[in-house]
């Protein structure tokens, strides 16, 4: 049934507080409280997405969980790739993704293996016959009061898997993107505000954000267009394993001038229409999905 009512956008998705949790990174969205929506029960695709093919990291979760029931419902066939330890909740995509008359395709592994990421290319070509869309969602964040206390190795591993895989993804599927296809990066509002707590994570998303708009110049001449959406606080396994320090999680969001945070499922329409050709002459663009925050 068509919803016909207006919503007021602060009263949706609310939730007061959010119980005391902490899972190892990177977490299971199916163990959190509350589970985070991704448009499950709610998402109506129109045919948006006819006949794509989209490789989406990060998929099993959260924000890119989102993009990928949204591009099944619009017709796209797609992959995605997670880590092994989340295997349970990318088990529930790919029935979500069937369920929506779609082919799924699981890749587990890290993306801080440069070989993994062109392995990954390799295996969703030839699962889907092809690849036009690649939403590049994967990301960690892990939150330290000081400078002084984050370590090293872990440093590294947020540019290595935040930013690094980019390039190594792009690069093992450039060869198979046809003219038309949509590059799709996620940053975020800690690009452009970054929070005191995320040192080792903030500069990452600046790092995507750059990124974003030189591949655009790039990449248009082969006729391929490469944006970024940019979320604000949206409730996913990322902020309770270790990407918030557990003194904010209660209060996580209210601090935004919607006084909540944001659910992934308010993502979805971003991400289907950065992949759609219905934004033709959009290209080296930040689509902020921040709860008003400002980025610029
Ligand atoms: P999420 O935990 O659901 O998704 C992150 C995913 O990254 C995980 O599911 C995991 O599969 C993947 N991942 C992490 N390390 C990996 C590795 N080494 N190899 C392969 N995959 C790996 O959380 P989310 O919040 O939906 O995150 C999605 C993206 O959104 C991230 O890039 C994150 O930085 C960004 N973001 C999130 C928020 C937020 O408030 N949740 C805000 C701004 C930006
Ligand atoms: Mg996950």
């Amino acid at each position: 049934m068509v919803d016909t009512v207006v919503h007021d956008p602060t009263k949706e998705y609310t939730s007061s507080t959010y119980p005391k949790q902490e899972q190892p990174a990177p977490g299971l969205q199916s163990r959190m409280t509350p589970i985070p929506n991704c448009g499950e029960q709610t998402y109506k695709g129109s045919g948006k997405l006819t006949g794509r093919k989209a490789l989406i990291t990060g998929g099993d979760s959260g924000i890119a969980r989102a993009a990928a029931i949204a591009y099944a419902r619009e017709g796209a066939d797609v992959a995605i790739s997670y880590l092994p330890y989340e295997q349970p909740d990318a088990d529930e995509v790919k029935t979500l993704i069937e369920n929506a008359g779609q082919k799924a395709v699981l890749i587990p592994g890290d993306l801080t293996n440069e070989g993994f990421c062109q392995q990954m290319i390799d295996q969703t070509v030839k699962a889907l016959d092809g690849l036009d869309i690649l939403v590049l969602s994967a990301g960690m964040q892990q939150a330290y009061e000081s400078i002084s206390d984050i370590p090293s190795n872990i440093l590294i591993k947020h540019f290595e898997t935040n930013v690094f895989s980019m390039y190594w993804i792009v690069k093992a599927a450039l060869k198979h993107l046809p003219n038309g296809a949509s590059i799709i990066t996620t940053s975020s509002v800690e690009a452009y505000n970054p929070s005191p707590d995320l040192l080792a994570y903030s500069p990452t998303k600046s790092a995507i954000v750059a990124f974003t708009k030189g591949l655009a110049k790039q990449l248009i001449h082969q006729g391929i267009r490469v944006n970024s959406v940019a979320p604000g606080p949206i409730w996913t396994p990322l902020q309770i394993a270790g990407g918030q320090l557990q003194k904010n999680i209660a209060k996580f969001g209210q601090d935004t001038i919607y006084k909540r945070a944001g659910q992934p499922a308010e993502l979805a329409a971003a991400y289907v229409l950065l992949a759609s050709a219905e934004s033709s002459y959009v290209t080296g663009q930040v689509y902020g999905v921040t709860g008003g925050i400002p980025i610029a």
